[in-house]
């Protein structure tokens, strides 16, 4: 396995890569990796004849500044388990590397950046569109993974990609969840003892929510959910919408003939996790 920091090195081999009339596909992450970070690698070995991973903690999407600096950062870990699931290539680059000079593009992606995380965390998607446009045009991937669990980041990074006419193929992949079903994130790490316990009942409530969906109206079941984990001592819900996959525009009725998705956000304690369920 290649671990590279400098733009130019990944250049080179991936320019050798293409000229051999490979196929290349990409994961990017922030590291800290976990399962659901490698079903994304083996999925993506399953369909490319080269894997790059990118570690890159990008600066630019924290809009919480505390947020950035206590975000996990396991890079031995990382390494060693990307070299036992046959990562190809590492690029692992330095903030100086990806921003040599201050980032001042502005993308305009419309009301998908206006709903849920997109208004809770002003700037986010704007430093999400700048890392990936960066990465995607130095990788220059045939398809790139990106896991469903950040399910409005797909719509943005999908977005991204007819913008600026890239060649790159987006494949969405499954959320993999712990065994007591809550999803997996590098966040989990910071939670305490008691709000590890108390996390899990998130998904459970929205597998819950599913099944009432047949006998609740969409407002009601909304405000059940909420309800339901304001019932659990340290959880705070900031929002739960149910949306149309296909442009987040919230459902109203369950009769509309579209795919439906469930997505919250808990605090658990002072920890900000994300979740997402397929109501049809
Ligand atoms: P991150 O390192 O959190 O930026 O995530 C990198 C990629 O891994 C993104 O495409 C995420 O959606 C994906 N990912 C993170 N957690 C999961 C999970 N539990 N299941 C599937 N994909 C995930």
């Amino acid at each position: 396995m290649e671990i590279v920091a400098k733009k130019a090195i990944l250049n080179e081999l991936t320019d050798q890569w293409r000229k051999e009339g490979k196929r290349i596909g990409f994961v990017p992450t922030m590291g800290a990796l976990h399962d659901g970070h490698i079903s994304l690698v083996r999925t993506s070995k399953k369909e490319n004849d080269y894997t790059i991973v990118s570690i890159f903690v990008n600066p630019t999407q924290f809009n919480d500044k505390e947020d950035l600096k206590r975000y996990p950062r396991t890079p031995e870990k990382d390494l060693a388990l990307l070299e036992a699931n046959g990562c190809d290539l590492v690029f692992m680059p330095e903030t100086e590397e990806m921003y040599p000079e201050e980032d001042k593009r502005h993308f305009d992606f419309g009301y998908i950046e206006e709903v849920m995380e997109g208004s809770r965390r002003p700037g986010h998607f704007n430093g999400v569109a700048q890392i990936v446009s960066k990465l995607f045009q130095l990788v220059r991937p045939d398809q790139a993974y990106f896991g469903r669990k950040d399910f409005q980041q797909i719509a943005i990074v999908k977005s991204l990609v007819k913008q600026l006419s890239l060649p790159v193929k987006i494949v969405p992949c499954p959320i993999i969840r712990e065994k007591d079903g809550l999803a997996m994130s590098s966040r989990n790490t910071l939670l305490d003892r008691v709000n590890r316990i108390r996390a899990p009942y998130i998904y459970h409530i929205l597998q819950n929510a599913v099944v009432r969906a047949s006998v609740l109206d969409v407002e009601s079941l909304k405000q059940w959910v909420i309800d339901e984990i304001h019932l659990i001592p340290g959880l705070s819900v900031e929002y739960f919408e149910i949306v149309n996959e296909a442009d987040l525009t919230p459902i109203k009725s369950w009769e509309e003939d579209n795919v439906k998705i469930g997505c919250i956000a808990v605090y658990a304690g002072k920890i900000r996790l994300i979740d997402n369920i397929l109501f049809s």
